[in-house]
């Protein structure tokens, strides 16, 4: 745990105590804080209170009075589509509101640091998709290389709930748009911004407000180095504030779309080939081609920001290399399962929305795709430019039928899973992939898109 420093014998009040809420809530008491809980679902508060904190209406009149702070979960909206009434009342107080993110950044450098040789780096990673993807994989070299090293964030642990970094340890931050809007401190050594497509877009008022939150990560913070995806305009609009010029090294920029010039510092990917390239210089090179791990280009362009962050902290290209070859990839994220008799099995029940599945329809050939559930707002419509590489699709879910007529592709509605993977099994030939990658949400049919993913492989399995 990082006990909160800063705050030792203030009361902090904590809005929402699901687990960054309670780990917050942990944080801020080993620091010598005084926590004072709410959340309006009795259940949580129990949890709380089980644990010994005082658990206080945070509406009530004179709540916010000697609070120091207030201590908001991501769930909880602190200005769009409308501002949680608590998050006013602190306002109206004069109460300063921040997140566990903040919390972390405040407290993360000790007394101890004084006597390590390698003061500890924190790496942030975000952007609109591949934040896991991306953020696991520098975890992954960084291991590979012996480096010690934290994953934490919107990804595994929660960011309170690390050790204390050791000497020459690196920590590794998935951050969300919501997190990085609300933390009163956001300093990395490293920020990663992958890209931006539209999401959220109901908490953030528009693509503005979400690229403003995301911003405030290379704003605000203010890192020694930052990686920036331009194949987007608000990453060429980003990467071009931060730099001072065509040669300052302290941005580097990362493209999937074309190969990037001048005399600056590139990591770009182009059929399956990863080059670097600073001073107008190639100096690194990698074939990602056969990187069982990382398929596709959204992949790649995972693979180009992770390259990036380490070679940023001065790790040789070929070890970074030598890592690619052993990352497995994350569970359902076009994660190969196996391989029987020519057809290949591919995971990706992360694809909830069309956007992601059209990624990772493009990252294969020849598929057998398994898709449908619960439909996402903006209809099917964009999965057209992805169709050229589809097979056959085999429909799941509760409205599978519907589904279906609407793909613009031979479609069989299966509506579970077992049954569509039994006929894309029996349909498939050497050279096919089996591709879940929904395109919707699961809740028709399962708790989670991991259970979904669990069960596909569970059934795959029964053929390896
Ligand atoms: P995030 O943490 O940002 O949601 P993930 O790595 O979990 O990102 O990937 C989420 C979904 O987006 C998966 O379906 C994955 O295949 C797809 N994806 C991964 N990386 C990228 C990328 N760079 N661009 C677009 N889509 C991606």
């Amino acid at each position: 745990m990082i006990p909160v420093q800063g705050l030792a014998g203030a009361k902090v009040a904590v809005l929402g105590l699901g687990r960054s809420g309670l780990s917050a809530a942990r944080a801020l008491a080993a620091g010598g804080a005084v926590p004072v809980c709410w959340d309006d679902n009795p259940a949580a508060r129990d949890t709380a209170e089980a644990e010994g904190f005082a658990c206080l209406d945070l509406l009530k009149a004179g709540a916010f009075d000697d609070v120091a702070r207030l201590v908001v979960s991501p769930g909880i909206p602190h200005l769009y589509p409308a501002p949680n009434p608590v998050i006013v009342a602190a306002q109206d107080a004069g109460v300063a509101v921040d997140n566990d993110i903040g919390l972390f950044f405040q407290s993360f450098a000790t007394g101890d640091w004084d006597d390590f040789d390698q003061i500890p780096k924190i790496i942030a990673v975000t952007g609109s998709n591949g934040k896991s993807t991306t953020s696991a994989l520098i975890h992954h070299i960084l291991k590979h290389a012996g480096r010690p090293t934290q994953l934490a964030g919107n990804i595994g642990r929660g960011v309170l709930d690390i050790e204390p970094a050791i000497d020459g340890e690196v920590v590794v931050l998935e951050l969300s748009s919501y997190q990085t809007d609300l933390a009163r401190n956001l300093t990395p050594d490293i920020a990663v911004f992958t890209n931006l497509s539209p999401d959220h877009l109901d908490r953030h008022a528009g693509m503005g407000g979400y690229f403003a939150a995301k911003r405030r990560l290379f704003a605000e913070g203010g890192p020694d180095r930052a990686i920036i995806g331009v194949d987007e305009a608000e990453g060429r609009y980003l990467a071009g504030q931060l730099s001072e010029g065509a040669a300052d090294d302290r941005v580097i920029r990362v493209s999937v779309d074309r190969k990037l010039s001048g005399p600056g510092w590139h990591v770009f990917a182009r059929k399956g080939f990863l080059s670097e390239y600073r001073k107008g210089k190639q100096v690194g090179s990698i074939d990602l081609r056969n990187v069982t791990g990382l398929p596709g280009a959204h992949n790649h362009q995972n693979a180009c920001a992770a390259y990036a962050a380490c070679r940023s902290l001065g790790f040789a290209p070929k070890v970074i290399e030598a890592a690619f070859a052993s990352f497995g990839g994350l569970p359902h994220r076009s994660q190969t399962i196996g391989e029987v008799r020519g057809v290949r099995f591919v995971n990706d029940s992360k694809a909830t929305n069309v956007d992601s599945a059209v990624k990772a329809l493009a990252a294969f050939e020849n598929i057998r795709w398994i898709c449908g559930g619960l439909e996402k707002d903006g209809g099917l419509g964009a999965l057209a430019e992805a169709l050229p590489t589809v097979r056959k699709a085999y429909v799941i879910g509760r409205e599978a039928a519907q589904f279906a007529m609407r793909l613009g592709v031979e479609a069989e509605v299966c509506g579970t899973m077992d049954v569509a993977v039994v006929r894309a099994v029996a349909e498939a030939e050497a050279g096919d992939v089996v591709l879940l990658a929904p395109a919707a949400a699961s809740f028709d049919q399962y708790d989670s898109f991991e259970r979904r993913g669990e069960d596909f492989v569970t059934r795959v399995q029964a053929f390896l």
